[in-house]
């Protein structure tokens, strides 16, 4: 029964699955990671190697840009290279403006991708918008794949725009002028979709996605558009933005939407530093839907901040090192220690928190504070185990971990 302080997330929204290569998105299955790269699709080399990367990371589904023939005929070779190295990621195509044209001109290319992505505010203008629209509908169609219809207010539908600012205006603005924009955003997506299942495409063959750069916008928008459909959403927050801002911002918005019961697949869009790993967008996705308890990846290391009482750095680094070790291993441990996702770690620094939040791990430490005995209490499944003493009891509890996770 649901109270006044009741904090749990709300039950998830229920949306119709769709069947992304595999892949189901929405329907109540789990949130789905998913990810984009930057190479230039037409580098084949290059894009392979992203993917692979980006999937062997965690990402679920993989975007790639479809801008021109060029890229158009790399696709289907991306995919058998991709297959070749047993990576059955499906391949999602980003389509913008001539999206209509390189599906028609390229069947191979329709053929090797799993979803096509079409943007409403680009695909065309006045008499051609709705032909061309309706090209790229039938190409999924044809070919049986789902689409996604990917609205992003950098590239809103000005004609639909327009007519609202001026029904807007004609009832003596009742809306704001960023409520009206609000507004396109989510009618952009809804008449969308109704265009494409008048054409003949499924309910299960349609995600929606409705991107925006403001925190308050984007939940705002969400909370709109999944008031008014059911179909499968894709999250996102448009342009983030760099390092911390990014990742604060996209986890704040995300955050909020998917502890309301909104949102079927997410993506973070991060810009990475030149030359930086595009993977920490996947990382972070992962990370997000770990710590909100909505799925689980990876083991979670639980570390203090460290303070006064930690004059040393032998904790940091110990915590540091052994979530490295996790990150290494878990490929291996996926496969050879079922249900190792789960496992929590802590590392602390002294004896104020150390004990407790250790108890509450599958297995912790609590190193030694300044002033207190050169001693780190081990606990293992709430209980005190043992205490490491000496110069190696880093490493000593590196070896513990090891075994707890073989035991
Ligand atoms: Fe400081 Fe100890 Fe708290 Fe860590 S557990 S932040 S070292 S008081």
């Amino acid at each position: 029964m649901s109270s006044a302080f009741d904090f749990d997330p709300q039950p998830r929204r229920a949306s119709v699955a769709v069947d992304v290569g595999g892949v189901i998105v929405g329907g109540g299955a789990p949130v789905v990671v998913q990810s984009m790269t930057n190479t230039d699709t037409a580098d084949i080399d290059g894009t392979v190697a992203q993917v692979a990367a980006l999937h062997k990371a965690g990402s679920e589904l993989v975007r790639i840009t479809v801008d021109r023939d060029e890229s158009a005929a790399a696709v289907p070779k991306i995919r058998e290279r991709l297959e070749r190295l047993g990576l059955d990621v499906p391949l999602v195509g980003d389509f913008h403006y001539i999206g209509h044209k390189l599906l028609a001109d390229h069947p191979a290319c329709a053929e090797a991708l799993a979803k096509y992505r079409i943007n409403p505010g680009n695909v065309g203008f006045k008499d051609k918008k709705d032909k061309q629209f309706a090209e790229i509908v039938e190409m999924a169609i044809r070919y049986d794949k789902p689409v996604r219809i990917g609205v992003n207010w950098g590239s809103l539908d000005q004609e639909l725009l327009t007519r609202l600012m001026d029904e807007n205006k004609a009832n003596g603005f009742p809306l704001t002028a960023q409520e009206v924009t609000r507004e396109t955003i989510v009618q952009s997506a809804l008449l969308s979709a109704e265009l494409a299942e008048e054409i003949g495409l499924p309910r299960n063959r349609i995600i929606l996605s409705a991107k925006v750069s403001g925190v308050q916008d984007l939940i705002a928008v969400y909370a709109m558009l999944s008031a008014r459909s059911d179909h499968a959403l894709h999250l996102g927050l448009t342009e983030a933005g760099m390092g911390t801002k990014g990742i604060v911002a996209s986890s704040a918005s995300l955050g909020i939407l998917m502890q309301q019961g909104i949102g079927d697949t997410i993506r973070i869009s991060l810009t990475p530093e030149p030359g930086g790993d595009r993977t920490r967008e996947v990382q972070v996705a992962q990370e997000l839907l770990q710590v909100m308890g909505f799925r689980q990846f990876i083991p979670v290391v639980a570390a203090c901040p460290g303070c006064g009482r930690t004059t040393s750095t032998v904790f940091q680094e110990l915590a540091q090192k052994i979530q490295d070790d996790i990150r290494r291993n878990m490929p291996v441990w996926r496969e050879k220690y079922p249900g190792v996702e789960g496992l929590k770690v802590a590392v602390m620094g002294c004896i104020v928190n150390g004990p407790g939040e250790s108890k509450h791990a599958d297995i912790g430490i609590s190193l030694p504070g300044t002033g207190e005995m050169p001693a780190a209490p081990v606990f293992i499944d709430g209980e005190k185990a043992m205490t490491l003493r000496g110069p190696n009891i880093a490493g000593d509890f590196e070896t513990l971990v090891s075994d707890y996770i073989e035991k």
